[in-house]
């Protein structure tokens, strides 16, 4: 039996402010290993068996993108540079837009660029098996809940609690489904940090956790990059 051609996209975030880094230089251009941070998430999924790849920039910064970061690489898979929006989710429905003719749509935060080929292999082969994934891994830290004053209000427990990270990965017929609900009706919005919260709320499907790595860190706030220089380095010479 012949099964069908799935054809993989990815979308790779690099459309936010980066407000928590309090630099003038957004985080996604700020120099890791001395390239672009954004290189790293780039050159991976190039590498993986997505075949499309749209990346999602900041408004107005397209052109910069295309010209200083994308043509020197050379990449192949490249297929669109597209504007994002205010809220990570805006950034993501312009990339979803651009990736209509994909069965499979990883959802990558630029961000994170320490992705590991095996990460991305994860995150495909849940979406094709579960039609909606998120990589993932346990928390280390006891993790509270605290209520308006800065009190304790509770303690889940930690066995069941799981740090999400991206890539996550989708049947894009759900995800795009899940996102066309979620931009017509303002109400499911609200506190939306992720696609596999688009999924859950907008679609109502249960998502898979597939394995993610420590090594995967957002790169977020100042003392954040240090540590994925470090890491870079510690994986060049095969450390991890
Ligand atoms: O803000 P947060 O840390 O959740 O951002 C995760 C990823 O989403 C980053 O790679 C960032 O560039 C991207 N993003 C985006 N558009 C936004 C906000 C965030 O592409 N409006």
């Amino acid at each position: 039996m012949r099964t069908e051609h799935q054809k993989i996209g990815a979308v790779i975030l690099a459309g936010g402010r980066g407000s928590r880094m309090h630099s003038d230089v957004q985080k996604q251009y700020m120099l890791l290993g001395g390239r672009p941070l954004i290189c790293y998430a780039l050159e991976a999924f190039e590498k993986s068996r997505a075949e499309e790849l749209v990346l999602v920039a900041g408004a107005g910064e397209e052109d910069f993108v295309r010209r200083e970061i994308l043509a020197p690489m050379g990449l192949k898979k490249v297929k669109a540079v597209v504007a994002g929006g205010k809220e990570r989710y805006h950034s993501v429905y312009e990339g979803l837009k651009a990736l209509a003719d994909c069965s499979i749509v990883l959802i990558h935060d630029g961000a994170r660029p320490l992705v590991t080929e095996a990460v991305i292999e994860g995150a495909i082969a849940g979406a094709e098996e579960f039609g909606a994934c998120a990589a993932a891994m346990p928390v280390k830290d006891t993790i509270k809940e605290a209520d308006a004053d800065g009190f304790v209000a509770g303690t889940p427990d930690r066995s069941r609690l799981w740090q999400i990270q991206t890539p996550q990965g989708f049947s894009y017929e759900l995800i795009r489904g899940a996102y066309d609900r979620l931009m017509q009706e303002a109400q499911l919005q609200r506190g939306i940090t992720d696609d596999a919260m688009v999924a859950e709320r907008c679609a109502g499907v249960r998502v898979k956790l597939t394995e993610g790595s420590y090594m995967n860190l957002k790169v977020t706030t100042p003392e954040d990059l240090p540590v994925a220089e470090t890491l870079l380095r510690a994986r060049e010479k095969g450390i991890f």
